[in-house]
């Protein structure tokens, strides 16, 4: 279910696996994405579950309208009733509020500076990082009293560089906004490596305590991945202050 957890000063980081949950196929088992086709109610029980086992109420936890852009909200409670906004990066200072990001091989992106009391998720697929939605969900942070010197980052299971295979033009159109997503097949045809792309993003606005994730959803049984599946589940990442 959650396939691997991290506390640092009082901030909790968290990504989930495949199973654990009540989905059936083709979401096996733990689906949270609630716009793919999975039934409704498999979704709400998965979140409840998944929440549960992370020790968090499930209403408490704040999900996005994910659309591959670079748009970023400060939220400071769940949505509730209100329409939920399409932004790929949510942020806030709300202890106790956990804000969650769904992915199947794009770059799910969790961010604390747990001394001035801000987090921030951020949906970061090869259109969001090109875009910066990274950057952007930084930026936020940092007008809400953040340091990139103290930003803890942990980037989640995607695909990695030499499953992702794209068009040359794709790839040089990538690399000219960030080198270090260039990247090469294990088949040796072209590449984009979209985490590489984000640590890069990351470094230059000086967050240096980074990791990511040795999971590639694309080769990993045990995570959802879209280009593998097409018609699939989707895995989340949650970050939260007590
Ligand atoms: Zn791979």
């Amino acid at each position: 279910m959650i396939g691997q957890r991290e506390s640092v000063s009082g901030a909790h980081f968290a990504f989930t696996d495949r199973w654990g949950g009540v989905s059936a196929a083709p979401y096996e088992e733990l689906n949270l994405g609630g716009a793919v086709g999975d039934a409704p109610e498999a979704v709400r029980a998965n979140r409840d579950g998944a929440a549960k086992s992370l020790g968090l109420d499930a209403g408490r936890v704040v999900w996005m309208n994910q659309v591959h852009g670079a748009d970023v909200a400060v939220v400071d409670e769940p949505w509730g009733d209100r329409p939920v906004p399409e932004v790929d990066a949510i942020v806030t200072t709300r202890r106790g509020l956990a804000l969650a990001v769904l992915t199947a091989d794009c770059v799910p992106v969790l961010l604390a500076d747990p001394a001035a009391g801000v987090v921030a998720a951020a949906h970061a697929g090869r259109p969001g990082m090109v875009k910066g939605v990274v950057p952007a969900a930084v930026r936020a942070m940092i007008e809400l009293g953040a340091e990139p010197g103290r930003i803890t980052a942990r980037t989640g299971p995607a695909v990695c560089g030499r499953c992702y295979e794209v068009p040359e033009r794709m790839r040089a159109e990538v690399a000219a906004v960030e080198p270090a997503a260039h990247a090469e097949t294990g088949w040796g045809t072209p590449a984009v490596d979209v985490s590489a792309g984000v640590h890069a993003q990351l470094d230059r606005l000086g967050v240096r305590d980074r990791a990511q994730s040795p999971v590639c959803t694309l080769e990993s049984g045990d995570h959802f991945s879209y280009r593998r599946d097409r018609t699939t589940g989707r895995l989340a990442g949650y970050v939260w202050l007590d």
